[in-house]
């Protein structure tokens, strides 16, 4: 198989704020697979809360180039398993990863969802994500985006305010992300009013290792609970069942395509509700995230809808939030820039 890395510096729309954090671009790296005449293409954002930079990513693959060329490629999962027992970080494996599920789906011309036997008639709708910020430019941004679902950021001392004076703006579905920011005590007090102003659940309120905090909320919040941060591999899934109502898997955390579809079959056994998140990527990645669809039952996948301009084609969200397959093999990606 014939690799190729690219890096880009994704700009977004507008500064993107969470509870830790704000940023204005991502920073991506892109993997090519090349085999028989057909490439595929994965992606993996750098990520400073887990250490991750693109040049971290690219000394790892670049490490084992030799190796991937002389690999004979038959299933991703064999090539996965490859890929772990050489040790490398999670979001290098997720790039190579979905790379190769993307090759995969093209040399046979079927798209992942339908070789995972699955039907794409029925599928959840993305939420739009509001990034923390002012509550004026929260609220602008729900004005210049309608949108049938928000994931709202949030990790300020006013957060109710904010939620109550974007309600004035939309009577679309609200799901809350605060990021690790709030304490076991606050998001019990918080959760009768935030259902009353139509919050569907609350993603990752506590810090990710706050187990007797998630105790508390299994049986005092009124509304369910998600792990994002407290559940990053295959194997938080079984600790998450014991305290939360569901988990956000993200492909470059637990590693790509490969496991997520592990961890969806695992947490569903256990009785959660499934989600898919994202991490700003482009339409590579957002791509891939959109092939597991049937399975899910949220999802969180506008990273590519968050960026000044995309550097490839694929899986395509229409206004509202409709999903666009296209016709090809594979997550359908092709790149453009
Ligand atoms: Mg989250």
């Amino acid at each position: 198989m014939e690799l190729a890395l690219k890096s880009y510096t994704l700009r977004l729309k507008r500064t993107f704020g969470i509870s830790r954090e704000s940023y204005d671009s991502q920073d991506s790296l892109i993997a090519a697979l090349t085999l028989d005449g057909k490439t595929g293409y994965g992606e993996a954002t750098s990520n400073p809360y887990y250490g991750i930079t693109v040049p971290g990513m690219i000394t790892e693959i670049e490490g084992i180039r030799a190796e991937i060329a002389g690999f004979d490629f038959r299933e991703p999962s064999v090539f996965h398993e490859f890929l772990v027992d050489k040790g490398l970080s999670n979001f290098s494996i997720c790039a190579l990863d979905l790379a190769a599920h993307d090759l995969f789906g093209k040399l046979q011309d079927k798209p992942l969802y339908e070789i995972w036997g699955t039907d794409i008639s029925n599928y959840p709708i993305s939420n739009y994500t509001i990034g923390l910020d002012s509550i004026e430019t929260m609220a602008a941004k729900i004005r210049e985006k309608p949108w049938p679902i928000y994931k709202i950021k949030l990790g300020t001392d006013h957060d109710l305010d904010i939620v109550r004076e974007l309600r004035r703006y939309t009577d679309a579905r609200f799901r809350i992300d605060a990021n690790c920011a709030w304490s076991a005590a606050e998001t019990i007090a918080n959760a009768p009013l935030l259902k009353e102003l139509g919050v569907e659940f609350l993603e990752q309120p506590l810090k990710a290792d706050d187990w007797e905090g998630m105790e508390q909320l299994a049986h005092n919040s009124v509304l369910p609970v998600i792990a994002d941060e407290s559940c990053i591999v295959e194997s938080d899934v079984a600790a998450c069942a014991l305290h939360f109502h569901g988990i956000n898997i993200k492909l470059t955390k637990c590693g790509g395509l490969t496991p997520a579809l592990r961890m969806i079959s695992e947490a569903k056994s256990l009785g959660m509700k499934v989600m898919v998140g994202c991490m700003t990527e482009s339409t590579v990645g957002i791509s891939a995230i959109a092939q597991l669809l049937p399975q899910l039952d949220y999802v969180d996948m506008d990273g590519a809808l968050l960026l000044t301009e995309d550097i490839a084609t694929g899986v395509q969200i229409r206004e509202g939030g409709e999903v666009i397959f296209p016709r090809t093999g594979g997550s359908g990606v092709s790149l453009i820039a």
